[in-house]
């Protein structure tokens, strides 16, 4: 895996020194996190879960589970999952030493991993025992006109809680392994696409439970928190409520990924072309998608934090959308106060400096 050179890394020594803001990186395979520790990250901000899953050897177990008729026969598909799941955090907890990994739940719509062609169809009717016509038939109830707006992130976990169930079951289990060791982990397992407080309440609860059902096997303690992302504006808006009390949000990372598409009500797959139509009009000046629009969707992170912060003093905030290693957006991100931002790995040396010039930025201002 790539690494920095002797003179850079010497220079980003001296940046580090500089910056008040913490750079974490994006990542999920143990190549990605190895570099973004050669890169200096001081953590991953964002594991999407997701990504896990597409492997030839477990994707057709997300199929049956996805596809199965009741909750036996998905949770029967989850305990196929659990040990590639157990292995991976195992692995990527491993690499990162006992820095702090942010795990978010799976995320994305179910049909992502349906069957694409006859072939899978025919694997996943057999593996379930059914007709290629029954899978057909579920695959077809599964669709949504936008599923992007749809059933989607916690809503899953709402739906089918074995599926968070299974999540958290194999982030713990894999800590106990790492802590018998003798090694450090300290894991912050992320909810998506949070709306109300009920939702998140819920869902740590589902958390919780596992935690404690690992801890009483295994019998070692174990430290994690559960936190949320903030990626709707609703969420933003509602931050106090949902960041206070025993069921509350213990840490926030803004997906202003979401947040800007929600915001803007403008798909995030489809932005590109209103994006160079409205620049070359000069209706806008920046892709908002590129680089944080600080009056409106910086407008609701500034309140996300400021409410989360008022209900849960001292709370860590964070931002792991692609504005996390977008320079002009690291600045706003210091202006907000946030803990620390997270990005690609590849951009986290553009991140640390950026945090210095921000930390910098923030300092003569106060000066003058
Ligand atoms: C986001 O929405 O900003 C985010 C980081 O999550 P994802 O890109 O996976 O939706
Ligand atoms: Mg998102």
């Amino acid at each position: 895996e790539p690494e920095l050179s002797g003179d850079f890394s010497r220079l980003m020594d001296w940046v580090d020194a500089i910056k008040t803001m913490g750079v974490r990186a994006n990542a999920e395979t143990p190549l990605d996190a190895q570099t973004a520790r050669n890169f200096g990250a001081e953590g991953i901000g964002l594991c999407r879960t997701e990504h896990m899953f597409f492997d030839k050897e477990r994707i057709i177990h997300i199929r049956e589970m996805i596809l199965a008729a009741n909750e036996a026969d998905r949770r029967a598909a989850l305990a196929n999952l659990l040990p590639y799941q157990r292995r991976d955090f195992i692995e990527l907890f491993k690499i990162m030493d006992g820095l702090p990994v942010t795990v978010r739940l799976l995320d994305p719509p179910l049909h992502e991993f349906l069957p694409h062609g006859a072939k899978d169809v025919a694997d996943v009717a057999k593996a379930l025992g059914v007709s290629d016509e029954a899978i057909e038939e579920r695959a077809k109830s599964l669709h949504e006109i936008n599923p992007m707006l749809g059933h989607r992130g916690c809503r899953l976990g709402i739906t089918y809680p074995e599926i968070y169930e299974m999540q958290a079951q194999a982030i713990f289990e894999a800590c106990a392994e790492i802590i018998q060791g003798g090694g450090k982990v300290t894991p912050e397992v992320m909810i998506p696409l949070i709306a109300t407080k009920k939702e998140f309440s819920i869902l740590k609860a589902v958390i919780d439970h596992a935690a404690a059902q690992v801890r009483a096997e295994k019998g070692v303690a174990l430290d994690y928190m559960v936190g949320t992302m903030i990626e709707l504006p609703r969420a933003a808006l509602r931050a106090g409520e949902i960041a206070a009390g025993d069921d509350g949000a213990e840490f926030f990372s803004f997906g202003t990924n979401d947040l800007t598409q929600t915001t803007f009500g403008l798909s995030r797959d489809d932005a590109g072309r209103f994006i160079q139509i409205y620049r070359e009009k000069a209706v806008i000046e920046n892709d908002p998608f590129v680089t944080l629009d600080r009056e409106g969707v910086g407008e609701l992170v500034g309140i996300g934090v400021e409410r989360g912060r008022a209900a849960r003093p001292g709370m860590k905030t964070g931002i792991c959308g692609e504005h996390g290693g977008d320079p002009a957006s690291v600045m706003f991100c210091q202006s907000v106060g946030l803990d620390y931002v997270s990005c690609s790995p590849y951009r986290v040396p553009i991140a640390r400096l950026a945090a210095a010039q921000a930390a910098l930025a923030q300092r003569d201002a106060k000066e003058a």
